[in-house]
C-alpha cells in the first residue's frame, strides 16, 4: 500500500478500515544471504539499502526488543552537516542530501523539517573557531551564516543578551540542519525494508556468533541458530558486547546521554539552538514539548537512565541562556547508551573475521547518520569495500593513529 494525500482521505471516508499491516511479522529462516544484528536506525538502513541499491533481499534484521526501542526513538532529532574534518564532512554532507529526499524515497513521513540550527559562540576564540568551521562547510558544498550579536537576537529575541557571564557574541547558522521525528525514521525504513522483501524479527537477541575457520557462519538466537555468510553488528551501544560474541575487544565505551521534554506549548523556539559555553540545546517538537539536552554522565554505563547531577547540569545552562524556561514544567527525561569512541568518530568496517562486519561508534550523534550509515554499510556488506564517503570510518584507525578528532579534545571517550 502506498501512502498519499488521496488515500488519507479515502480511507477516511470509509472509517480508516482499509489500512494495511506497515509491516509483517515473519518467523526466522534457517539461512539468509546476510544478517543484521540490531533493529534500530543504522540496522534498518542498512537493511534497506542492501535491497534497494544492491538486490538483497535475502536478508534478516535481528533485534532483541522492539524496532525502534533503542536510541534511533530516545534521541533529540538533531540532523546537521557541520562537521569539520576531511572524513567526517563528506559523510555528513552525503546524509544531508540523503535526508533531503527521505520521505519521497521511503513513501513515509518522517518529519524532516530544515528550520535551521544555530550554535551560539560567546568569546572572540569561540567565533573564529566557528567562522573556520562555517568555511569548512561551504568548501563541503553545505550552508554556514555567521550571525552577529545582533544577527542573533533578531532570530532567537528570547535568550537572555543581558546576562554578562556568558554573553552572545552571535552564532553560526546552518539553514539546512533541524529536526527528524526519530521513532517514524524507523518505521520507514522498516516499512520499506519489509517491502522490499527483508525479514524484520522483533524479540530475537542474538546470543552468540558461529566462526569457523575465520568466516562468520551465522548467529545463535534466543529464537534458534540462523545461518548467514554475512553478518553486520549494528546495536550502538551494545557494540562491546556483541563484538565481544566474536572474540573482539572493540576501541568503545558506553556511556549514557539524558533528555528532557517539557509540556506541550505554544509555538516559540522555531530553531534548533546550541550553547556554546557548556552542553545544552533546545529545539521544539511539532507536538509543542521543549525538547534538550546536554552532556553525557560521564562514566560508563548500560543502564538506560541517567543521574542527577547532570540534570542539574542541564537545567543551569537552559536558565542561563533562557530563563522563560524556568515556568515550563518538564514532562519526562529518559537515558540512552552511547556507543562512544575515543575519537568521537564512527566505525564502518570489515574486521578481521571473513563476513563479519561493524557499524558502531555514533557517540550522541548517530540519529543525523542514519541514511548515509546505512548507505555506506550495506555498500561495504554487497561489495566488501569502503564506500568513498566512509573509507575513513576504519577499525584500525586507533592503532594507525589517524584519527578523526572532531572536537579536538584527545582519545578519551567521555570528553566527545
Ligand atoms: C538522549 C539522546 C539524544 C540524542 N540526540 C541526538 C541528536 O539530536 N542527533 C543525532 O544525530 N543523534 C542523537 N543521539 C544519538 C543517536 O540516537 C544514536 O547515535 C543512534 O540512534 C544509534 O544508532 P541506532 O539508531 O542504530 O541505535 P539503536 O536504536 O540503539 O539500535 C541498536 C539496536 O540493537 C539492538 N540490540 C542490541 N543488542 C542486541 C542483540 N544482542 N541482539 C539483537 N539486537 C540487539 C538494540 O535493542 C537496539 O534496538 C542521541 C542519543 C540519545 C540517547
Amino acid at each position: 500500500m502506498r501512502y498519499s494525500g488521496l488515500n488519507v482521505i479515502m480511507q477516511g471516508l470509509r472509517g480508516n478500515k482499509g489500512w494495511a499491516q506497515a509491516w509483517r511479522s515473519p518467523s526466522p529462516k534457517p539461512e539468509y544471504d546476510a544478517i543484521i544484528i540490531g533493529g534500530g536506525g543504522h540496522g534498518l538502513s542498512t537493511a534497506y539499502y542492501l535491497a534497494r541499491n544492491h538486490g538483497m533481499t535475502n536478508i534478516a534484521v535481528l533485534e532483541k526488543g522492539y524496532l525502534g526501542g533503542g536510541n534511533v526513538g530516545r534521541n533529540t532529532t538533531i540532523v546537521r552537516a557541520n562537521y569539520f574534518l576531511p572524513g567526517n564532512s563528506e559523510f555528513y554532507s552525503h546524509s544531508m542530501k540523503l535526508w533531503e529526499g527521505l520521505e519521497a524515497d521511503l513513501n513515509y513521513n518522517v518529519m524532516h523539517s530544515q528550520r535551521g540550527l544555530i550554535n551560539l559562540f560567546h568569546s572572540d576564540g569561540q567565533r573564529d573557531a566557528f567562522a573556520r568551521r562555517g568555511n569548512a562547510m561551504i568548501n563541503q558544498g553545505d550552508d554556514a551564516e555567521l550571525l552577529d550579536r545582533e544577527g542573533v537576537r533578531r532570530l532567537l529575541p528570547y535568550l537572555d543578551f543581558e546576562q554578562t557571564r556568558f554573553p552572545i557574541y552571535g552564532g553560526l547558522l546552518h539553514r539546512r540542519g533541524g529536526t527528524a521525528r526519530h521513532d517514524a525514521v524507523a518505521w520507514g525504513y522498516a516499512r520499506a525494508a519489509d517491502q522490499r522483501g527483508v525479514d524484520l524479527i522483533q524479540n530475537c537477541e542474538v546470543t552468540g556468533i558461529d566462526i569457523e575457520n575465520g568466516q562468520v557462519r551465522g548467529v545463535q538466537t534466543t529464537r534458534g541458530a540462523i545461518r548467514a555468510k554475512k553478518v553486520g553488528i549494528v546495536v550502538a551501544g551494545r557494540s562491546s558486547q556483541v563484538a565481544a560474541m566474536a572474540g573482539m575487544r572493540l576501541p568503545i565505551e558506553s556511556h549514557i546521554l539524558q533528555a528532557f521534554v517539557t509540556e506541550g506549548l505554544k509555538p516559540v523556539i522555531d530553531h534548533v539552538i546550541s550553547f556554546g559555553m557548556g552542553h545544552f540545546y533546545i529545539s521544539q517538537s511539532d507536538k509543542g514539548g521543549l525538547v534538550f539536552g546536554g552532556d553525557l554522565d560521564f562514566y560508563a554505563s548500560y543502564a538506560a537512565r541517567g543521574n542527577l547531577p547532570m540534570v542539574e547540569h542541564v537545567m543551569e545552562a537552559g536558565m542561563t541562556l533562557m530563563p522563560m524556561i524556568g515556568r515550563a514544567k518538564v514532562l519526562r527525561s529518559w537515558g540512552g547508551i552511547m556507543d562512544m569512541s575515543p575519537d568521537g568518530s564512527p566505525i564502518i568496517d570489515k574486521t578481521h573475521i571473513d563476513g563479519l562486519y561493524l557499524d558502531c561508534g555514533w557517540n550522541y550523534g548517530g540519529f543525523k547518520a542514519v541514511p548515509a550509515s546505512g548507505w555506506c554499510m550495506a555498500h561495504l556488506m554487497a561489495t566488501d569495500q569502503p564506500h568513498e564517503v566512509a573509507r575513513r570510518f576504519r577499525l584500525d584507525r586507533f592503532a594507525t593513529g589517524h584519527l578523526l578528532d572532531e572536537e579536538g579534545t584527545g582519545s578519551q571517550h567521555n570528553l566527545h
